[in-house]
């Protein structure tokens, strides 16, 4: 066969990097990519799994690991045509069958299920999200009377930061706490204890964390008897975004290929974003010389993303990061304008400015879908969304606030996590105490009770609750004896589930009759899944996105505004791109206004939002934005100034303009009391 055809579209780089190791010798050593944003990393990755494939690679032995769900599914997508070109057929079709493909977390997930009898743990296991977890953490905290004596002890999120960050940068807790955490310093002890505590009780309960989905697999693959069944199983594991990784998944990575045959990463550390989340720029830069030899180091200097006026706005802005290893890019897509610095009075002139600026790209032919509005924290776009919603533009937010998090939504999906793991103590209290008089003290006795029995369902109904709940009581054995009983089936179950939570709907909720309506879209996803285990897990690792549309989700043909964090934009692409607030205060976040490295990764965050831009950037700043942090005043909207990481020395490569010119000239400010309501307005949106 002659260079296949999707080989010769990539630049000499790419192609050095896609045919690493590939002919005649499909292990070859460990090798990094590592490049500015829009290079082609991702696309690399994608033609090197198509290339190994074609090449006749079993796709059931590549794993690829990448940042979110919706990365993954893009990613097969791709690699799916790309093989189907060089192979000339659909490869669904045509009975190859295509990689693994998830993130850390949701394969962990599953190799731990399939191996969770080697480790002593009961595959049953629920998976506690974050929410879950802090309300467990509160529960152990109680039970070990910290919140009784302790009055200013650190709040539920807190102990979960904490503890979360001692396990995925694998730190001490004492480093941790002097770094990160200095005001909880004087708890070092309590901490400790409470730490210990919640661990036993997840062990008790057959739950796990989502820190423990990549505990326990680092564990796993760093044991002989199991290397076989996880390292070996896998010739090749690929990694993108790796720069956002943290301590314990690079040592999944070593674990599961110490010597480093087979592995390839890609990332930049000029978009090294999640140092929050214990993620470390060290480990891409440390990448090569974990192996002897030291990994093969690819760097790719083109950018195929953004017109040169965007880039070289973006590079100026990462230009003065104190530390950088990835060089600056070049591109011969030199025409398009500058990108525009758009003053606008607030964040409803802001709102307005970009919902018109959209609808007129729409006339000019550009879909919404290929539009986005960044912003720094969910809420930002709150006024944007309202006026979305007025002006009937279709959007969906990724990154935002989650439909699972709505109460009655989480009800369900508890009753359904306590039937499937009746030791699930958050989940079993949640369901319990949405029958009227059950309280905490007798929910937890009739829990102990469950979790104490070799039949849990058993030890439900024998439990003697009050007369007057004893009604309900008996009407909640019966459908957990029903969804318990394998011959309702899935996803049967769920309308079970509802019929029985219906009651306590309409008596809890004024607003039942909406909630209904997220209810039956909860059974639609369910009807989706095969199975109540893969429902729950899956949802509980990547729930699905916010959207405008009360019908749910859009479909692939429907045309809908992007709304998203610049967290979740990562690795993605439109043609017109609008940041909202590019101001001090929100970039860097007030927040952040710590440490010297919190600011650089203010400046990183900025600079991952201008490189997603393809052919249009604007960068929207208002003069006044609303604030969490209260003045001295009370007042909660502040002055704000163009963000500090694009100095007067770097205007030349904007354009600045001021909108609408004329209300903008005036100086004409709306009263306040206008935003604020916005802000009631839109979180009654959200219940
Ligand atoms: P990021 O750092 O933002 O994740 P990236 O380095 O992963 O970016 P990609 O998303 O893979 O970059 O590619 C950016 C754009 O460039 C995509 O539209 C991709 O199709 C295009 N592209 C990449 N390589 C080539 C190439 N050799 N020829 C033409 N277009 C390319
Ligand atoms: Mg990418």
């Amino acid at each position: 066969m002659p260079a296949a055809a999707y080989l010769e579209k990539l630049n000499p780089e790419q192609r050095l990097a896609v045919e690493h190791g590939a002919a005649g010798a499909p292990d070859g050593g460990p090798m990094l990519v590592i490049a500015g944003a829009g290079s082609g990393k991702t696309t690399t990755l994608a033609h090197r799994v198509a290339h190994l494939i074609a090449g006749g690679a079993d796709p059931s032995r590549i794993l690829l690991l990448t940042f979110s769900r919706r990365a993954s599914v893009e990613m097969i997508r791709r690699v799916d045509r790309i093989v189907g070109e060089a192979l000339g057929v659909r490869s669904r079709e045509g009975g190859v069958s295509l990689p693994w493909a998830g993130t850390f977390h949701a394969v962990g997930a599953r190799l731990i299920r399939d191996h969770a009898g080697a480790i002593g743990l009961d595959p049953q296991f629920t998976i506690l999200d974050r929410e879950d977890a802090a309300d467990l953490m509160n529960l152990v905290r109680h039970e070990l009377g910290l919140s009784k004596t302790h009055k200013r002890f650190p709040a539920k999120t807190t102990c979960l930061s904490i503890y979360s960050r001692v396990v995925n940068a694998g730190a001490e807790l004492d480093r941790t706490l002097g770094e990160s955490f200095p005001w909880c310093a004087a708890w070092k002890a309590e901490l400790a204890a409470l730490f210990g505590a919640y661990v036993e009780a997840k062990q008790a309960q057959n739950v796990l964390d989502y820190d423990d989905l990549l505990l326990y697999w680092a564990q796993m693959a760093a044991e002989p008897a199991l290397a076989a069944a996880l390292g070996e199983r896998f010739d090749h594991v690929l990694v993108d975004e790796y720069q956002d990784t943290n301590r314990l998944q690079s040592s999944i990575l070593l674990a599961l290929k110490p010597d480093g045959r087979g592995l390839t990463v890609v990332g930049d550390d000029a978009q090294s974003i999640y140092s929050f989340r214990a993620a470390t720029v060290r480990n891409i830069l440390d990448f090569p010389g974990n192996f002897s030899p030291p990994a093969r180091v690819v760097t790719l200097d083109r950018n195929y993303r953004s017109t040169q006026p965007i880039l070289s706005a973006a590079n100026a802005v990462i230009g003065e990061a104190r530390k950088r290893f990835t060089k600056n890019l070049w591109t011969d897509r030199t025409g398009g304008a500058r990108p525009l610095l758009v003053s606008v009075r607030d964040e409803t002139a802001q709102a307005s400015y970009v919902a018109d600026t959209i609808l007129e790209n729409r006339e000019a032919g550009q879909l919404l879908k290929q539009q986005a509005a960044l912003f720094r924290a969910s809420h930002h776009s709150a006024p944007l969304e309202l006026e979305l919603v007025r002006r009937n533009i279709p959007f969906v937010k990724f990154g935002g606030l989650k439909f699972l998090d709505a109460a009655h939504v989480k009800d369900i999906l508890s009753l359904l996590r306590f039937v499937e793991n009746p030791r699930d103590r958050v989940a079993g209290f949640r369901t319990l105490q949405l029958l009227p008089g059950v309280g905490p003290a007798f929910a937890s006795r009739a829990l102990d009770a469950v979790a104490a029995s070799p039949a849990p369902i058993g030890a439900l109904a024998e439990v003697k609750p009050a007369p007057r709940v004893a009604e309900d009581w008996a009407l909640l054995v019966s459908v957990v004896s029903e969804l318990a009983d394998a011959g309702t089936g899935w996803p049967a179950e769920i309308a079970a589930a509802r019929r029985w939570y219906d009651p306590h709907l309409e008596r809890i909720h004024e607003d039942a009759a909406v909630r209904q309506a997220d209810l039956a879209q909860l059974e639609q996803i369910a009807s989706t899944y095969p199975s109540r285990q893969r429902f729950l897990t899956e949802l509980t690792l990547d729930p699905p996105d916010a959207t405008s549309d009360e019908a749910g989700p859009p479909t692939k043909d429907d045309d809908y505004l992007i709304l998203s964090t610049i967290h979740s934009a990562k690795g993605q692409e439109w043609k017109s791109v609008f940041v909202l607030n590019g101001v001090d205060g929100c970039m860097p976040s007030d927040l952040a206004v710590g440490s010297s490295d919190e600011i650089e990764e203010e400046r990183r965050l900025l600079y991952v939002a201008m490189t997603r831009a393809k052919d249009q950037l604007s960068i929207v700043l208002p003069q006044r934005f609303f604030t969490h942090q209260q003045s001295a005043r009370g007042d909660r909207h502040v002055y704000a100034a163009r963000t500090r990481f694009i100095t007067t020395a770097m205007l030349d490569r904007f354009e600045s303009v001021g909108w609408p010119a004329a209300a903008f000239e005036a100086g004409a400010r709306k009263p306040e009391a206008q935003i604020i309501d916005l802000r009631a307005r839109m979180k009654a949106m959200w219940r």
